[in-house]
């Protein structure tokens, strides 16, 4: 049964140009020599890159099971860096007279390692953080312990939330809470004193202008957060009235994650420009703009206002805020504020991905079968028989036409017991077989029939790989968000097959059947053959924004391990793993659904005791499968390999 694999090989840029690295990868990802997938932490293609097959080596040699995430810490620092330097490159050559201090949005990915690595890469640009809850909060104020850097306190807030602001100008920190509804003001007003501190004050303004793609709700006048200009102009008034103007710091709005039009951008800033200056002139002592988060990522490559994608690079975002708010500023003559960010998305999505081993290649189409004429058989047989054997480039349309129409004939037949068993797999076959042979022969058709456009993902191989797609990758299966996946290894190799990836869940929806492309999408990835005793990685790249910690527990699919690799200074071929850490349990999961794996493990017990006392167990096996449950409570929650 098993054909010789042919193996052709295959260049670097014909590689590219089918999963299209160099477009999504910004400098960071590249194909070694090897044929292996590599990471360049410094976008720079002379500089150090770390094979990630070595990785996975590694960690197979730590007996630490797929599917993993794989952290680089490196390009984390990395993009810290280069927003940093982006946003002082353009401030310089625009002569504007703020500075820019960016804040770190963590419900983006709160893992702490990764918090800490950020607010350390910060450190030289007084990087700062941002807050969106109460946990948040209490995280921000623990690790973000530099008097410089900005603090910025979102979301609704309770007094519990008020007070620990409030705590963190005590510790001298600039922690300023945004007012997002206007009953927070008076709240904090009010605990200031209580408290005797003075407080520091942002305005979120709701505005008109809505962002572009994915989570466009967050703007627009139907926004859950900000005040209207009638609010704005209000607080302005209380603020004096009360004689605390002074504490109104930072003016903010946010449109929405992933904008994915650069002229969104634009029009926010001439509406957000002109009210900043508006209540400077009224009296506003704001020094801070706030633009929020927005700054979108090009995850399929494609440069374009698709979801999945962006049409401008970071310096097109810094130019724009910087060259807009100057313009008004200086037409409204008002001092140019400094310049606040928080972006999460573009900081950490690159920074992480998951690698899943592939279990096994689901043929759906097995066409070994003996389709041979017997004597007697069903004319719905004969009849595929002669489809399949009449079957040219120029009948193919109406050829599938008719052997799609005697499939369903078959099943009916079959159901009224007309048919045998061996006869329905034998126009299953025939049907199989004239179906591959019209995909083999789409190449050379110079117009594709519509009824034929996607006659190939119907016979493709599904590659079945170890993760749950709803753990690792959720905004894939809830938005239809596109992530970059390629194979680790083998990239100097022509993929054998055309497949689509399906999970280990048994949910039909844990599959993934849209790939990026540059234009549009494709339906099927290119992929190898899989080889004995070979092991066979994909990864799902760009998954360090959000996906990393929204993944859910869909058929108790825990939390992955993880490895967090840095790059080795000392010798740029090199790396090394600082941490491993262990994903969930099959008990993890199990006790934060509220089961109690201890009580499960007694039931267990006291069953198989029963079944040793009325003789059915001997008692020696007994303790054996008695270890095993437990052991299997401890272990990981996804396939061993
Ligand atoms: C979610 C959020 C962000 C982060 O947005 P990104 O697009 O990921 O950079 C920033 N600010 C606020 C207020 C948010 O709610």
């Amino acid at each position: 049964m098993s054909k010789k694999i042919e193996n052709i090989p295959w260049s670097k840029a014909e590689a590219d140009e089918v999963y299209h690295i160099s477009r999504w990868g910004d400098g960071y990802f590249d194909i070694n020599d090897e044929g292996h997938l590599c990471v360049l932490p410094n976008q720079d293609e002379n500089g150090p890159r770390i094979d990630i097959a070595e990785v996975l080596e590694e960690m197979k040699a730590q007996n630490i099971p797929f599917p993993i995430v794989v952290r680089f810490h490196d390009i984390l620092r990395s993009q810290v860096k280069v927003i940093n330097e982006t946003f002082r490159e353009v401030i310089k050559e625009a002569n504007y007279n703020g500075e820019y201090k960016g804040v770190y949005p963590i419900k983006v990915n709160q893992m702490r390692e990764v918090v800490e690595e950020i607010v350390d890469a910060g450190s030289p640009y007084d990087y700062g953080l941002e807050a969106g809850s109460k946990p948040e909060l209490l995280s921000v104020l623990a690790f973000n312990d530099n008097l410089n850097a900005l603090t910025i306190l979102n979301g609704y807030k309770d007094e519990d939330y008020l007070r620990l602001a409030l705590l963190g100008i005590k510790l001298g920190r600039k922690a300023i809470v945004v007012i997002e509804k206007f009953s927070e003001l008076h709240k904090l007003l009010k605990l200031s004193r209580e408290m005797n501190v003075e407080p520091m004050i942002g305005l979120r303004a709701k505005m008109a202008v809505k962002g572009s793609g994915k989570w466009s709700d967050s703007g627009g006048e139907k926004a859950k957060f900000g005040l209207t200009i009638a609010e704005m102009l209000t607080a302005v008034q209380i603020l004096k009235d009360e004689g605390s103007i002074n504490a109104l710091k930072l003016f903010h709005f946010h449109i929405g994650s992933q904008v994915t039009d650069i002229r969104t951008i634009k029009e926010v800033m001439r509406e957000g420009g002109r009210i900043f200056a508006k209540l400077v002139e009224l009296g506003a002592p704001l020094e801070y703009f706030d633009v929020g988060g927005g700054l979108g990522v090009d995850y399929d490559g494609s440069q374009s206002t698709n979801d999945s994608s962006v049409n401008y690079k970071l310096h097109d975002y810094a130019s724009d805020i910087v060259y807009i708010l100057k313009e008004i500023c200086d037409a409204e003559k008002v001092p140019h504020p400094n310049i606040v960010s928080e972006s999460g998305r573009a900081i950490t999505a690159r920074h992480s991905c998951v690698i899943t081993n592939v279990i096994d290649k689901i043929e759906t189409s097995f066409t070994d079968y003996e389709t041979q004429k017997v004597p007697g058989e069903h004319s719905l047989v004969s009849n595929m028989r002669e489809l399949f054997d009449s079957l040219t480039i120029e009948n193919a349309q109406e050829i599938y036409n008719d052997a799609l129409d005697y499939k369903k004939e078959c099943l009916n037949a079959f159901r009224l017991g007309i048919l045998k068993l061996e006869e329905r797999a034998s126009l299953e076959t025939l049907f199989w077989k004239i179906t591959k042979k019209i995909s083999s022969l789409l190449p050379e058709m110079e117009f594709i029939p519509d009824n034929l456009y996607d006659i190939d993902q119907g016979i493709a191989p599904q590659y079945l790989c170890n993760f749950s797609i709803f753990q690792s990758a959720p905004d894939l299966w809830a938005i239809g968000q596109l992530l970059p996946i390629v194979p680790i290894t083998k990239l100097n190799i022509k993929p054998h097959n055309n497949g689509t990836l399906v999970d280990i869940t048994c949910d039909s929806d844990g599959k993934i059947t849209k790939f990026i492309d540059i234009n549009e999408t494709k339906n099927l990835l290119p992929l190898h053959e899989l080889t004995p005793n070979e092991d066979y990685y994909i990864g799902l790249f760009m998954t360090g924004a959000y996906q990393d910690v929204m993944g859910d527990l869909h058929n108790m699919f825990g939390r992955l391990n993880e490895v967090h690799v840095f790059c080795d200074d000392e010798d740029p071929t090199d790396f090394y793993i600082e941490e491993v850490i262990k994903g969930s349990s099959c008990e993890n999961v199990l006790s934060a659904m509220q089961y109690n794996p201890e009580a499960m493990a007694y039931t267990m017990k006291k069953n198989i005791d029963r079944q040793i006392a009325s003789g059915k167990i001997n008692p020696r096996e007994g303790v054996k499968l008695v270890d095993f449950y437990e052991e299997c409570l401890k272990s990981y929650t996804y396939l061993k390999n």
